[in-house]
């Protein structure tokens, strides 16, 4: 844990057999007498309540603290059930309804997980996609169980003499936010904006708006910012954000460009066009691993494909059951 702005905390909260390696959670630490403010959890595993416990219990101030969460992925909102009591609030982006039907739909092993199937992915994979028991979180308990509080543009968080501005920045995943802080000019990234690894930008409904175009214009947003220090969910603090967000950008360009090519040779599978695309993956990945890795580069190319689609590129037809992609 380090102290990265005065009364700033980065909680290096372990992620166990994960390449993120750490999720980057941050205490934000209250006048006396103000509850501190954290800021993502990790995964719904002992490793990393003990982490996070054991830095509250060094930094934490008497007053409590609420909960704030950039967005609903699992590692940074899975451990969420072990930290929900009755007073303390979750602040959060807009509840994310398509994401959180398909998470569910995943842990389900009855599930036929339609919107996999049509885009191409056998029963084989998919048995192996399903997740695992300890990721499976049943949001709708937690919902329930929970004092949410939903943050929206321009609304402020006050904590420690700070003054949070939330930017919502759909993209990575819906209901995504950041926090601004205009004076110190500290932008809490979430995974909108890392270092060395490109967020993942993901699809859960084709024909739904693209995550990509929001993922672009999320960016723009952020690129406008002065920007002192971002702090990342995973990896180290980046100082410059213009930077950085340009090669994002280039990115996700590039990636536009190279399933076009694939395209140009005719109406395919989601998962077709996904094996032809180039992705860098550690070859000393375990099998579960791996095959977790082709869902995660199948939703990347469907949000791809959709961003085609919406900006009028390319178009899908339907056949046998199966969703086809190619030029227009
Ligand atoms: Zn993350």
């Amino acid at each position: 844990m380090e102290e990265i702005a005065p009364g700033i905390f980065m909680i290096h909260v372990p992620l166990p057999h994960n390449p993120l390696r750490e999720l980057n959670a941050y205490l934000l630490r209250g006048k006396p007498g103000e509850k501190d403010l954290l800021v993502d959890l990790g995964f719904n595993l002992d490793e990393c309540e003990d982490a996070l416990r054991a830095a509250l219990a060094e930094v934490g101030g008497g007053a409590g603290f609420d909960i704030v969460l950039t967005h609903l992925h699992i590692d940074h909102a899975g451990l969420l059930p072990r930290f929900l009591t009755r007073d303390r609030l979750v602040y959060s982006g807009a509840i994310p309804g398509p994401m959180l039907r398909l998470w569910e739909e995943m842990s389900d092993p009855e599930s036929g997980l339609q919107f996999l199937t049509k885009n191409g992915v056998p029963p084989e994979m998919l048995k192996a996609g399903r997740v695992p028991r300890e990721f499976r979180t049943d949001w709708k308990e937690i919902l329930a169980r929970g004092q949410f509080r939903e943050l929206r543009e321009g609304r402020l968080l006050a904590c420690g003499g700070y003054e949070w501005r939330c930017l919502e920045t759909d993209g990575h995943c819906d209901g995504h936010i950041c926090l601004y802080e205009p004076n110190a000019r500290l932008l809490i990234a979430g995974d909108h904006v890392l270092g060395h690894i490109s967020p993942q930008i993901s699809c859960y409904e084709v024909g739904s708006a693209s995550s990509l175009n929001k993922y672009l214009h999320s960016l723009d947003k952020v690129a406008a910012l002065e920007v002192r220090l971002v702090l990342p969910g995973h990896r180290e603090p980046l100082t410059d954000c213009r930077a950085r967000v340009a090669e994002l950008q280039t990115h996700h360009m590039k990636r536009l460009e190279e399933i076009r090519r694939i395209l140009s040779r005719g109406p395919q599978t989601g998962l077709a066009v996904t094996e032809q695309m180039t992705w860098a993956i550690n070859p000393d990945s375990d099998r579960a691993f791996l095959m977790q890795q082709r869902f995660f580069a199948l939703g990347e190319t469907l949000a791809h494909i959709n961003y085609l689609i919406e900006t009028g590129t390319a178009e899908m037809t339907e056949k046998g059951g199966l969703l086809y992609y190619g030029l227009k």
